[in-house]
């Protein structure tokens, strides 16, 4: 490992960074139920003030939480600039019963701190500000300009950082972002990701009479269950293939050099499969089909149906609604608006005229060019600090990717500390210590080279 200034005052300071780290934990910040998010955000600002950073609170409306805006300006590269998002708010700590301790603890157990937010997304952010902290304490500048951008709303959506982004548009400049966080294997290879996919989330209804009826009559009165499965039909095919017409029609092939990659990416069949209980994949799909399926493939998944008699033993009733929710993945050209006006299109043409189709969510999928210069600093840092990394095309998952490079028109690369099984969203919750330490060095290697790019 190559040893660069910084890391000794990281090493020295990892108590610090713990304390810290604690600090945020113990003040709960759950965006879904609009708890302590006022109060972590002022505490996120005053740990920036403490280790150097410029911090200040920005708002765009009174009922809209607020974002905490950090900033550090290079005395010796004044024209270049990283921009760290991360979020504060956290998800709800709920089920109660299954924490081993309190789940606002913070709690240390030998090489893990425990509690909602350790990795998700608390422990990546304090290994952001660490590193702008050792370069500030050794040498009294940073390579490059530092900017912070940290939401409260990231666990319900992300509904305002768009506009936080327009409004504060000069201010939150930069020339690259480190997204707000990563996954780092079991192997112990941080993951660095390139994109993400987009969502449209719909929900689509139909009442067929006024009221439930005996369900005898289901000889005259048509079932609104029934029309819905007939529905659902027509939207996909049994191998996954999305049958609205024109969805794939913008849609890029992968270049040469993202199948190289793809090819690349590790992926465990047997431990997949064992970890789910099941015995093979949609479509049958097989060792590269897979890789590809989860970097670019589009879903249409049933996320939830509800008609009827759902009790205990029998009913024989014959309801008068039935409504299913519906989430799609979108990829890279995939407009979500555009998408679902061609779902109600089709719903159309194939004689569903009569459903209800309503838009919940919509986001666009994003991802940054493999040919960018910053893919490579990256690359550089993580292998540094790992020892090793896995660079990967587009996570599988969604985030509001493609606001930031729309407006900042930046590239945006994802890379941190969260240990794949580190439990986020979920009871006993918890980072590990090693891989805070490491990824707070990996932010040092990717100031100091992107300063240098
Ligand atoms: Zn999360």
């Amino acid at each position: 490992m190559i040893i660069i200034m910084q890391d000794k005052f990281i090493d020295k300071n990892m108590p610090i960074l713990i304390s810290d780290l604690q600090k945020l934990i113990r003040q709960p910040s759950v965006s879904a139920k609009n708890l302590g998010l006022e109060e972590c955000a002022r505490l996120v600002v005053q740990i920036m003030r403490k280790a150097g950073i410029k911090s200040e609170i920005l708002r765009i409306g009174t009922n809209v939480p607020p974002i905490v805006y950090g900033e550090v300006k290079s005395v010796r590269n004044p024209n270049k600039t990283i921009l760290f998002y991360n979020h504060y708010d956290v998800q709800p700590e709920e089920p109660l019963e299954l924490w081993n301790d309190k789940p606002f603890s913070g709690k240390r157990k030998g090489n893990k701190i425990y509690g909602r937010g350790s990795a998700d997304d608390k422990g990546e952010l304090i290994t952001r500000i660490k590193a702008v902290e050792a370069f500030l304490r050794t040498t009294r500048d940073v390579p490059c300009n530092i900017k912070f951008l940290v939401e409260g709303e990231e666990e319900v959506g992300s509904m305002h950082v768009e506009d936080y982004l327009r409004k504060y548009k000069s201010k939150l400049s930069c020339d690259a972002v480190i997204w707000e966080f990563g996954y780092v294997d079991e192997k112990d290879r941080p993951i660095i990701s390139l994109g993400m996919k987009g969502l449209l989330y719909v929900e689509l209804s139909i009442q067929e009479s006024i009221r439930d009826a005996h369900s005898s009559l289901a000889v005259l009165i048509e079932n609104p269950a029934w029309r819905l499965v007939e529905a659902l039909k027509v939207l996909r095919e049994k191998k996954g293939r999305i049958l609205i017409k024109d969805w794939y029609k913008e849609v890029d092939n992968f270049t040469n050099k993202e199948l190289q990659i793809i090819a690349s990416e590790p992926f465990d069949e047997q431990s997949f499969k064992k970890e789910y209980g099941i015995k093979k994949f949609v479509g049958n799909k097989k060792g590269f089909e897979i890789k590809k399926a989860l970097v670019g493939g589009p879903t249409c998944n049933i996320a939830g149906f509800t008609s009827g008699y759902k009790g205990p033993g029998a009913k024989t009733v014959l309801p008068s609604t039935a409504l299913v929710k519906i989430d799609f993945r979108l990829i890279p050209k995939m407009n979500p608006l555009k998408q679902f006006t061609r779902l109600k299109q089709h719903l159309k043409e194939k004689g569903f005229g009569d459903i209800q189709v309503r838009m919940i969510h919509g986001e666009a999928a994003s991802r940054t060019s493999i040919s960018d210069k910053f893919v490579q600093t990256v690359k550089q840092a993580a292998n540094e600090s790992f020892g090793k990394s896995i660079l990967s095309v587009s996570s599988a998952g969604t985030g509001p990717m493609y606001s930031f490079s729309k407006v900042l028109k930046a590239p945006c690369i994802s890379i941190g500390s969260t240990y794949v099984f580190s439990r986020i969203h979920s009871p006993n919750e918890f980072a590990r210590i090693v891989l805070l330490k490491k990824t707070t060095k990996c932010m040092c290697r990717i100031i100091k080279k992107f300063g240098n790019q």
